[in-house]
This record gives C-alpha cells, sequence and structure tokens, in this order.
C-alpha cells in the first residue's frame, strides 16, 4: 500500500520536530521547503492545499512555466536552488522569490541587472562543499569575498546566507561543520543574513543538528520523481 502525499509531509514534518528537539532547537525556526522539481505544476497546487508556502525548483524553464500555470496560486514562496546559467538571470529573477545558487559575481550582477529598483530578491551564496570545482558553489575559501560583491555592489539582492549540498562519500556532519564555518564568514560581512539553506530527504536531520534553517525536502515527500532527460 503506497502512503499519501499527505502521510509523507505528515511523517517528514514529524522527523524534523524529532530532530531539531534533539539538537535542543525551536521547530519552529525552521523552513520546510518542498523540492517539486521534474513534477508537473499540480503537484504544487496539491503542496499548498496541504498547507505548503515554500517549494523549490532547480531548473529555469521549469520555473518560468510552473509559475505561469499557477499564476493565481497565492501564498507559496518560489526558491530556485540549481545551477543558474547568467544568461538565464532574468527569467530566474522574475520567477523567483529567493534563489539560493548564487556561485560568482557575474551571476550576482546578472541578478541584479535585472531588476535593479524591483523588490529585493533573497539571495544566498552556494558552497561547494566538495574538491571537485567543476560542482556548483563557491569554494569556501572564496566565499566571503563574493559575499562583499553581492552587498557592495548588488543593492536589489538581499543577502541571507549560504547554500550547499552535502558531498556523496563523506559524512554529511563533517560537510555541514564546513559549511557552519562558511555561514559565519558570510554573516561577518552581513550580520543577519542569517540562513543556512542545507538539508535533503537523506541528511536533513544532520543538517538540522549543524545548524540548517531552511531545509530543502524532495523525494521524502513527493515521492520518486519522474523520469526527465
Ligand atoms: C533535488 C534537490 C534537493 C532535494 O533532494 P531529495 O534528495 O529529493 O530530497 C535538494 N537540494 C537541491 C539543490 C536539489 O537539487
Amino acid at each position: 500500500m503506497s502512503s499519501t502525499l499527505a502521510q509523507r509531509l505528515a511523517d517528514v514534518d514529524a522527523r524534523i520536530a524529532d530532530a531539531a528537539r534533539s539538537a535542543g532547537r525551536d521547530p519552529a525556526e525552521l523552513t520546510r521547503i518542498v523540492v517539486t522539481k521534474f513534477h508537473p505544476a499540480q503537484l504544487v497546487v496539491d503542496l499548498a492545499a496541504l498547507g505548503v508556502r515554500d517549494v523549490g525548483e532547480n531548473r529555469q524553464q521549469e520555473i518560468t512555466a510552473e509559475r505561469a500555470e499557477l499564476a493565481d496560486l497565492d501564498g507559496v514562496r518560489w526558491h530556485f536552488i540549481g545551477q543558474v546559467q547568467t544568461k538565464k538571470a532574468r527569467a530566474v529573477r522574475a520567477a523567483s522569490d529567493a534563489v539560493h545558487s548564487v556561485d560568482r559575481d557575474r551571476l550576482a550582477d546578472a541578478l541584479h541587472a535585472a531588476d535593479p529598483d524591483g523588490n529585493p530578491l533573497d539571495v544566498c551564496v552556494q558552497v561547494n562543499l566538495t574538491d571537485d570545482p567543476g560542482r556548483g558553489g563557491v569554494a569556501p575559501a572564496g566565499t566571503a569575498r563574493l559575499a562583499e560583491h553581492i552587498a557592495a555592489r548588488c543593492p536589489s539582492l538581499r543577502l541571507r546566507g549560504v547554500m550547499a549540498v552535502a558531498p556523496l562519500g563523506e559524512a554529511p556532519a563533517a560537510a555541514f561543520t564546513r559549511l557552519a564555518a562558511s555561514a559565519d564568514a558570510v554573516r561577518a560581512v552581513v550580520p543577519d543574513a542569517a540562513w543556512i539553506s542545507a538539508g535533503m530527504s537523506g541528511d536533513f536531520a544532520e543538517a538540522i543538528a549543524a545548524g540548517a534553517t531552511h531545509l530543502r525536502i524532495g523525494t521524502a515527500i513527493t515521492g520518486a520523481r519522474p523520469a526527465h532527460g
């Protein structure tokens, strides 16, 4: 018998609350983002009906299309969590309430230039916790400098904190400890940039223990993603 979306959501939320209490934290200070990538827009409608207020997407074409399709859906915040090509910055900004994956000056500049006098866009600096420079994210050593660039040069972006994905082949707790150091480095530049966007279906308890504020949870809530090309 397969579980329903409502059951999986309730189960994950109970596990989030347990992990928060184990870490001596208040579950109310955590934002649970449901990652709906590759699923049809109807999933966002179904989640909203269950009270979900934050959803995450990682492809520009998909978030743009879904926001157009769901233009009448109020009260949902759309988080962009994927790599962004600089030439897609304008479209990403237009479709997103927050962009977690700012990893270079040129992308920050392009997001700012897309709407320099518009409503501030919440952004995070994505930190690459792997040894592979080809992965998304700025190296930990470059985090503070990128934060300084955003703060000084991109007034329409509101720097909120850091984001990362734990590398495969390493205990997530160790990776999230490194991310906490990058979060401190960003807060030294922008003191109220307190978001730590970390934790996915397989490692959100470790992320909560390491101070995560924004959890990005897909399959544990949505079930398996549809096949994609
Ligand atoms: C897909 C994705 C997630 C969610 O992953 P699950 O393992 O399905 O929970 C979180 N963060 C990013 C950046 C992703 O691309």
